[in-house]
């Protein structure tokens, strides 16, 4: 598998040297590597999460409806053939997922978080019986900065669980505050890694119907949004040069709910990267390794689909960082999104 060419000039060979010596990462400034940089890599991703985001919305809303979903998914690294967690279909537990890079089931090295409710004073490590590493432990251990963006109170799970790692959490149920919060971290701060979730289609699909005209609605609002944030990457040199986004969901819905692990309209997601050095392909051509699961419910054994939970290790390779202690997704085999 080839490994992702490196950003600028540095090869990933003296990347993964200087990772080895993080005290001396401070060191590795070249003429084209600005001083002050909080990672060895270049590269900064935003992870992007609409909640509740079932791909058959893409197809009713079309491009009209929906032209930047359609536009990152055109131009990026994607598929709408994406699975979540199979254990459970519920944002809190597929979260965790994505930043763990774990299953659930914390019986079999999963990260345990089977709950989708806000649980003050609970950690994901009490979760699972013991230490649980993220991407954003492994970005900080590597001296880098996160920052988690969302509209929903539970997720101060994770600056809970990684206190000294997310060095920004947001909470505002008012997307375009949030929106709007996030885009000025980008352009203002150098972080690493950060993760942005859009709440509203969830919202909206459990008071009025997954797939109703009101939750259509919702996604295309989503979509006016998300283009905010991919103007902001466009309109800043430094961002457009260094930012890949990932995009996924935590699980799509049906009817007024998604919790049916078995259901297709629950389980089936996008997955997408865009941005830096990312060009136009079917993630299932790019990894022969993966294998596109059709309509099928999917196992953790034999060759795996494409999952939400690959963004915590895709993450990492993209910031040339060792995978998440403890991860399965993309670990055996990583998750290639360029060529
Ligand atoms: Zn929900």
């Amino acid at each position: 598998m080839p490994p992702l060419p490196p950003l600028r000039a540095l090869s990933t060979t003296l990347l993964a040297g200087v990772l080895a010596l993080t005290p001396v990462a401070t060191a590795c400034g070249t003429a084209d590597s600005p001083a002050g940089r909080t990672t060895p890599s270049d590269r900064r991703v935003l992870a992007i999460t609409v909640d509740g985001l079932n791909p058959r919305a893409l197809t009713r809303l079309g491009e009209q409806g929906a032209p930047t979903l359609h536009r990152l998914l055109a131009e990026g690294a994607s598929t709408t053939n994406a699975r979540t967690e199979r254990e459970r279909t519920m944002t809190l537990p597929n979260h965790t997922g994505m930043v763990t890079g774990r299953r659930i089931a914390a019986t079999r090295r999963g990260h345990g978080v089977a709950w989708n409710s806000h649980r003050p004073g609970t950690t994901v490590q009490h979760a699972a019986g013991h230490e649980v590493a993220s991407i954003f432990s492994v970005v900080d251990a590597a001296g880098g900065e996160s920052a988690v963006f969302t509209g929903k109170e539970k997720f101060s799970l994770f600056p809970r669980s990684w206190p000294t790692a997310v060095d920004r959490f947001r909470l505002d149920e008012d997307p375009l505050a949030l929106v709007r919060a996030a885009r000025r971290d980008l352009v203002h701060h150098d972080r690493a890694f950060t993760l942005l979730h859009l709440a509203t289609p969830d919202v909206v699909g459990h008071d009025h119907g997954f797939m109703s005209s009101r939750y259509l609605a919702a996604v295309a609002r989503t979509d006016r949004l998300l283009a905010k944030v991919v103007r902001a990457v466009e309109r800043d040199a430094e961002l457009g040069e260094e930012l890949v986004v990932l995009l996924t969901s935590d699980h799509g819905g049906q009817g007024t709910g998604h919790s049916d692990p078995t259901s297709r309209a629950n389980y089936r997601v996008p997955f997408l990267a865009w941005g830096a050095g990312i060009a136009p392909a079917d993630l299932y051509d790019l990894n022969p390794d993966y294998r596109d699961p059709g309509r099928r419910r999917t196992s953790y054994a034999g060759p795996q689909p494409v999952r939400n939970g690959d963004v915590a290790n895709l993450a990492a390779r993209l910031l040339d960082l060792e995978p998440v202690p403890g991860s399965r997704f993309g670990r055996a085999t990583p998750l290639d999104v360029v060529r």
